[in-house]
């Protein structure tokens, strides 16, 4: 048992906040440890906090939380900081989004071909960037030999600007390459006697090594396709990684893209909604069509309500326990996301995002396998060594040992996929870095949306005119 202190900026994320703060009491080897929970919400905080605390004392887990709206008193002194904090919120997302429909960018401008994902902005939210600076800025004086924990996104361009830019140890985390037991399951192999290994950047990953009982699992997956021409039907917009667009793209490339390399995928699948539902399936057309993404809004928004109804009960009742207070509002959301909201505070089990483990990984040698995101160094031919990676690695005390990458990528996903998606990272950096709208303008006459200068001049001047 080692007593460290956690701190989570921007606590009230309604992805991160229950998955976070149940992983922490649920894992021994941190007993005794400090959590601050940090988040310029107060609302937002004060239910992340109540949920929390509330959460503790039923598991008689010796963690103590602590609530602060400053970001300077969270940092100081953490061994480990996890950022899970949007700036400006969905809301802001959702402004930049509308500005550039009305000038003809279906999606918004961010959504870029090889970047679709809807809440994964790299061009026009600056603020998101800039907060991730701030973070490692304040870590090198306040906490300087701490691990940053990046959540929020672009975890790509975050990783790879805050590496270059700081010397701080850091990490990206997401939790996308979880989509390979989809897969598995659909197979209907057995997890065990799977040997998987993916590789890329994050929202870019392939399965490069796909063994069962040691020989190669690839026929399986033809077999399954072959029986299968549409793909799935899928149960929720998120349930992609078997879809048309899945095996379309695997078909080209020779690997098959893993979790959330499906949605960022080619302009070929993003047309128009009609396009969406094509390659990803009715009725939502993926989690990044217009649908899929109001589907996954309103969950965020559900749980939110939830957590702040459920910690109002708590603060009118001592006696309540956390699973009571949930349960006496569960009506308030659809019963498949109650199961889930009640498996994250299933005591035997963890909620599968990687943060936790990893702190127990360096804290206690608890030795574990993870799929991390960090600086390539080699790891990857064919990309540069100072552009952030997403590959299998075993952490351990001593900390982060990336495996070697084999079999390799191929070179059509090195030269055609990757290449082109790492180009648009250092585009989006170098704008933000000159703080030069210019250069976005310039993006966007590369992009099939465009139809003259003065269109995409036009979007770029709204948005910054509003963001400024
Ligand atoms: P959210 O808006 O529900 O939560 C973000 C929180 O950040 C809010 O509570 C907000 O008040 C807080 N915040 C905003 N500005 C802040 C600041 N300056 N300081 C401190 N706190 C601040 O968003 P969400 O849907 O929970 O997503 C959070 C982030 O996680 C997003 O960037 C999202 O893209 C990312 N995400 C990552 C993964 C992954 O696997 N890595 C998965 C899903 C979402």
């Amino acid at each position: 048992m080692a007593s460290v202190k956690i701190s989570i900026i921007g606590a009230g994320s309604a992805i991160f906040s229950v998955r976070l703060t149940s992983d922490i009491c649920k894992t021994k080897g941190l007993l005794g440890s400090v959590v601050t929970l940090m988040d310029v919400d107060k609302s937002r905080l004060d239910a992340a906090y109540a949920l929390a605390s509330q959460y503790a004392k039923d598991m008689k887990s010796d963690i103590q939380f602590k609530k602060t709206t400053n970001l300077e008193e969270a940092i100081s002194g953490a061994d480990f900081v996890i950022n899970t904090a949007l700036v400006g919120g969905h809301d802001f997302l959702e402004k930049m989004r509308k500005i550039g429909e009305k000038h003809g960018y279906y999606r918004g401008i961010d959504t870029q071909e090889f970047n679709m994902v809807s809440d994964y902005y790299t061009m026009t939210n600056w603020n998101q960037l800039s907060f991730f600076l701030k973070i490692a800025k304040m870590m090198e004086n306040l906490s300087p030999n701490a691990w940053l924990l990046q959540a929020a996104n672009p975890v790509f361009e975050g990783t790879t600007l805050i590496s270059r830019t700081s010397k701080i140890k850091m990490v990206g985390f997401c939790h996308g390459h979880y989509a390979v037991n989809d897969m598995i399951d659909a197979l209907g192999l057995e997890k065990e006697k799977v040997d998987w290994q993916v590789a890329g950047f994050n929202h870019a990953i392939w399965l490069t090594r796909f063994l069962y009982n040691g020989k190669d699992a690839y026929p399986i997956l033809d077999e399954w396709i072959k029986k299968h021409s549409d793909g799935t039907t899928p149960k929720t917009p998120f349930n992609d990684q078997l879809s048309p667009a899945a095996i379309d793209t695997y078909n080209f490339y020779g690997r098959m893209p893993i979790g959330d390399t499906v949605r960022n995928s080619s302009w070929k699948y993003h047309y128009d909604l009609e396009t969406k539902k094509r390659w990803y399936g009715e009725p939502w057309g993926g989690a990044d069509s217009e649908i899929g993404w109001k589907w996954y809004e309103n969950r965020l928004a559900e749980i939110t309500t939830l957590t702040s109804k459920a910690s109002e009960l708590l603060r009118k009742n001592e006696d309540v326990k956390l699973s009571e207070a949930l349960s006496a509002n569960f009506s308030i959301i659809p019963a498949d996301f109650a199961k889930e909201i009640k498996d994250f505070y299933d005591p035997s089990t963890l909620s599968g995002e990687q943060h936790i483990p990893f702190i127990d990984a360096i804290v206690n040698d608890h030795t574990g396998r993870f799929v991390v995101n960090i600086l390539n160094n080699g790891v990857i031919a064919g990309i540069p060594d100072n552009v952030a990676v997403e590959i299998p690695a075993i952490v351990d005390k001593s900390g982060i040992h990336p495996e070697k990458v084999e079999p390799t990528l191929p070179e059509r996903i090195v030269k055609w996929y990757l290449n082109p998606r790492m180009i648009r990272m250092e585009w989006a950096l170098e704008a933000f870095e000159e703080k030069n709208p210019d250069l976005i303008v310039e993006m966007l006459l590369r992009d099939r949306r465009t139809s003259s200068y003065e269109q995409a001049k036009a979007v770029v001047d709204e948005i910054f005119k509003e963001n400024s």
